[in-house]
């Protein structure tokens, strides 16, 4: 990826854990690496198709200097939250925000925080087996829209199929979509969480029904298990319901542990459920 490099930029504020750091002030310097595509800029040298990197100064400027922190591990959170929600051209950032006068008392050059943030892009499996499920869907899907820290991109079909697990039940309604996000996985897991839970979504019976499911499918090309989370979602390949939605979104897409796309997955799962002559596939 391009880069776009601000080096210390100076910005007199008032973070720090200290009442006279409040009070009086100091300097912070900024250092901040736009990750980004310049390509087309480079082409057209049309300010219009680039990062306005004077812009995205005063940002970090007005964002130090309206708020009063304790920490710079927040300033630097928000500081690179505000450039990525405000610059559509920028995938990740790297921010440092260097504190030279922090009151030590001992000598010292300077004290930094650097972090690194950035888009990330996620697929989202979705299903309903209760109620008005192309409601609970609808509803899902404005929840979602209306994050600041989502963007909403590819959405499939909406397909009706037989329940797993626990067969006696309603027909479902599935898709899946693709979206960029700032959540980490065990955020967004947190929201989709809620955003469930708004749609009446009480968690009993496995598999049992449900106004409305969401799973993480894949964020980025993550391999990640801890006692919430297993990503990819650990029974993607065997679900009809899921294959073929993603296959519609993502066709290329590869799963990063079984390296096969999602077409061809589901192309073998499809052929696998025939020759058992089960074709009622959720
Ligand atoms: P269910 O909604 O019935 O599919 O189960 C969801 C539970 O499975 C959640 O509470 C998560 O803690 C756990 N889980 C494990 N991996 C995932 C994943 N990739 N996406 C969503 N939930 C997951």
């Amino acid at each position: 990826m391009d880069e776009i490099r601000i080096r210390e930029l100076q910005v007199y504020a008032y973070h720090g854990v200290f009442p006279e750091e409040n009070e009086k002030g100091q300097f912070f310097y900024v250092n901040a690496t736009l990750y980004t595509d310049t390509r087309k800029a480079g082409m057209t040298d049309e300010l219009g198709d680039a990062t306005d990197y004077g812009q995205v100064c005063h940002l970090i400027t007005r964002v130090m200097t309206e708020n009063t922190w304790k920490l710079i591990e927040r300033a630097a959170e928000v500081v690179a939250e505000e450039i990525l929600l405000s610059c559509p051209l920028v995938k990740k950032v790297h921010l440092e925000i260097r504190k030279p006068n922090a009151p030590v008392g001992l000598p010292f050059a300077s004290v930094s925080v650097a972090v690194e943030r950035g888009w990330h892009k996620v697929y989202l499996a979705v299903g309903s087996n209760m109620g008005d499920k192309q409601r609970h869907i609808a509803q899902a899907l404005n929840a979602i829209k209306a994050n600041p820290k989502i963007k909403v991109g590819a959405v499939s079909d909406w397909i009706v199929t037989k329940p797993y697990g626990v067969t006696e039940q309603e027909d479902f309604l599935n898709g899946a979509l693709e979206i960029d996000t700032l959540f980490t996985p065990g955020e967004l897991l947190d929201f989709l969480h809620m955003v469930e839970a708004g749609e009446g979504r009480e968690r009993t019976l496995r598999w049992g029904p449900r106004t409305l499911d969401l799973d993480i499918l894949f964020y980025d090309r993550l391999v990640y298990e801890d006692d919430r989370l297993i990503i990819p979602h650990v029974d993607l390949q065997n679900r009809d319901f899921v294959l073929q939605p993603m296959a519609q979104i993502a066709p290329n897409l590869r799963h990063p542990v079984l390296g096969k796309t999602m077409n061809e997955l589901w192309k073998e799962l499809d052929s696998k459920l025939h020759n058992q002559g089960c074709v009622a596939t959720h």
